[in-house]
């Protein structure tokens, strides 16, 4: 399946419960042959309204790492591992995680991007089936997982709770920064 006709299917899917609540569903957004994939947790209020992932603060705050490393935001591939907004922004159920993950499975595999950056432990265990201890493993990549490198690293939302976040996470983007000129 072509991604756009892919992104059609997400818009109207109703796998799991999250369609009950939701506004519009969220797909992602961004360059299609893209080298680098960001992938957060779940769409928030602004995002659900927007159908547009991270268009909020934790987007404002995730546009400002990228352009602390020169990177246009429209040259990346930005999605979540769960397509639509959980009520009350709770974090996503395994369920809703397992019947969603076909969807950033295709998307993977067709944008075939080098590095995916999983951003906080729910995308991390969404995506590779366990989590890391962030406090020590941010900032690097997953060695041995194949073709594809993942980068770790926290949710831009925490930064907004945890002040010292945002200059951990903007070390972590340099260290991003390096692996994809490498
Ligand atoms: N937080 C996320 O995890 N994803 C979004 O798209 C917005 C906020
Ligand atoms: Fe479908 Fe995913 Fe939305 Fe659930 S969260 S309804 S599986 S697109």
């Amino acid at each position: 399946m072509e991604l756009l006709e892919l992104h059609n299917v997400i818009s109207r899917c109703s796998l799991c419960g999250l369609a009950q609540s939701r506004k519009n569903a969220v797909p992602g957004e961004g360059d299609f042959h893209a080298s680098l994939m960001l992938v957060g947790e779940a769409p928030g209020r602004n995002e659900d309204l927007a159908g547009r992932p991270f268009v909020g603060a934790a987007g404002i705050f995730l546009d400002e790492l990228l352009s602390s490393i020169g990177v246009d935001r429209k040259k990346v591939f930005i999605t979540n591992i769960v397509k639509c907004r959980p009520p009350m922004n709770r974090p996503p159920r395994v369920n809703e995680v397992n019947a969603c993950k076909p969807y950033l499975e295709q998307q993977m595999m067709q944008i075939g991007s080098r590095t995916v950056c999983l951003m906080g432990n729910n995308a991390i265990k969404g995506v590779l089936g366990k989590g890391h201890a962030l406090s020590e493993m941010h900032g690097r990549l997953l060695q041995n997982e194949g073709e594809q490198k993942f980068f770790l690293t926290y949710h831009p939302a925490a930064a907004l709770y945890v002040n010292e976040l945002r200059q951990v996470m903007m070390n972590d983007f340099r260290e991003l920064s390096k692996i994809l000129s490498s």
